[in-house]
């Protein structure tokens, strides 16, 4: 296995990885480091959780320390853009951990946040730019930053960035940077229109996937309840001995304070992260939340993207994701750095479509028909049976057996396992 010695990191940086606890390279960083060094481009499919951030994050100071310069006044010598404010955060503070031992200037422009202090920032000179593309543009737009002598450029999380709309502010971001650039991208999917992107702004990539797979410590389940039952078993599930924190998922903000109310009404703690609370109040959520003092936090897909929470034992699926690779993304919060962790997905009668999407992708089966209708209490509208119309949707025979072993019933909600 390599190590990060052999991979040739300045020393401070060798250093500040023993502070860390990183005792080898992940497998992306141990094949994007040594290209990476060698000042190529590089195209990478991988998601949060792989180690990317320090596979992009420590050839570059790897590189600022090999090359120092003064950091000059609106010109930074690198630059970063990721889609959220929080991974932004996250990023800033892994290049903090990282560099250390080095004397660089980080600068964090997102929006959200008093725009003045960030001129300042620029002004007085940065070595790195941490941005969202929004906040960039407007400040490229002052005449508060100048690119053009940007070195190191990088797309971080490009599929959710067009997610989120921010083509073209990527367009207007990239034609003012210097053609003479080390350029790289990441990308958790590689759809064609991605593909494209990543042409147009890499020359001659070296490329490295990392293979998509859900994490294989979870232990996912669904459980088929109404929408009125859903906050009772969220409750239930956090008083739960094997509880220990949880991130909980809500399609919209308005839903996500809601829940925060009901289990704040219940005696538990619970704080949420979505678009509408200020900057402070999400950096407030997350910190209680990582410290342990509040035990839920409860956010939408676009605040939760990209963070990097350790030690979370459930992610709860409030309501289904309508884009099923969310899925996959949200379960991954759990079971981080080797260890175990539990998803459960709640299925309203309303959601079964999200939930076949989610089986499509994942290939695992919930199932859902013979024991839903041997274990739900709730028979006022008798046994929910599964949606199966749509072809290719190949659900296998489950037999009742397999049902009674895969089925754990709490206060009469189903709750089942993958049955395959
Ligand atoms: P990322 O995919 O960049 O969000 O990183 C996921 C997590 O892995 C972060 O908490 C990192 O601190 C951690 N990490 C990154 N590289 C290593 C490594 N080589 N050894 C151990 N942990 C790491």
């Amino acid at each position: 296995m390599t190590t990060f010695h052999e991979l040739g990191l300045a020393k401070p940086i060798l250093t500040a990885l023993i502070q860390e606890g990183h005792e080898n390279p992940t497998p992306i960083q141990a094949a994007a480091i040594p290209a990476l060094l060698k000042g190529q481009d590089l195209l990478g499919i991988a998601q949060t959780g792989s180690g990317k951030t320090a596979a992009f994050t420590l050839p570059l100071l790897h590189q600022l320390i090999e090359n120092p310069r003064k950091a000059r006044a609106f010109h930074p010598r690198a630059l970063i853009l990721t889609p959220t404010r929080e991974l932004a955060g996250q990023v800033r503070d892994r290049i903090c951990a990282y560099g250390a031992g080095a004397r660089l200037r980080a600068g964090l422009v997102i929006g959200g946040a008093p725009i003045n202090k960030q001129k300042n920032l620029i002004r007085r000179g940065v070595d790195i730019l941490i941005a969202t593309p929004g906040r960039l543009v407007d400040l490229m737009k002052q005449g508060a930053v100048s690119l053009d002598a940007v070195e190191y450029f990088v797309l971080d999380e490009v599929d959710q960035m067009l997610d989120m709309g921010f083509i073209h502010a990527i367009r207007a971001i990239t034609a003012k940077l210097p053609k003479a650039r080390q350029s790289l991208f990441f990308s958790a999917t590689m759809p064609r229109e991605i593909e494209r992107l990543a042409k147009s702004l890499l020359r001659d990539p070296v490329r490295v996937e990392m293979k998509r797979q859900a994490p294989p410590k979870i232990d996912q389940s669904v459980m088929f309840i109404t929408k009125q039952e859903k906050i009772g078993a969220l409750t239930k599930i956090a008083r739960g001995e094997a509880f220990t924190s949880g991130l909980v998922f809500s399609r919209t903000k308005h839903g996500a304070d809601k829940i925060v109310k009901n289990l704040n009404g219940a005696g538990l703690s619970a704080q949420a992260i979505h678009g509408n609370r200020s900057q402070g109040q999400r950096e407030r959520a997350l910190k209680a939340f990582k410290s342990g003092d509040t035990r839920i936090l409860v956010a939408t897909d676009i605040a939760a993207r990209g963070i990097d929470i350790q030690g979370v034992s459930h992610v709860i699926n409030f309501d289904l994701p309508n884009v099923p690779e969310t899925y996959v993304h949200r379960i991954g919060r759990t079971a981080r750095a080797g260890a175990t962790g539990t998803s459960i997905s709640f299925c309203s009668p309303e959601e079964r479509a999200e939930l076949r999407a989610i089986e499509r992708l994942t290939g695992e089966r919930f199932g859902g028909s013979k024991s839903e209708k041997a274990t739900s209490g709730n028979s006022r509208k008798g046994p929910r049976r599964p949606h199966r119309k749509g072809k290719g949707t190949k659900r296998p025979k489950v037999d009742a057996a397999v049902h009674r072993e895969a089925d754990k019933t709490i206060n009469n909600l189903t709750f089942m396992r993958p049955v395959t």
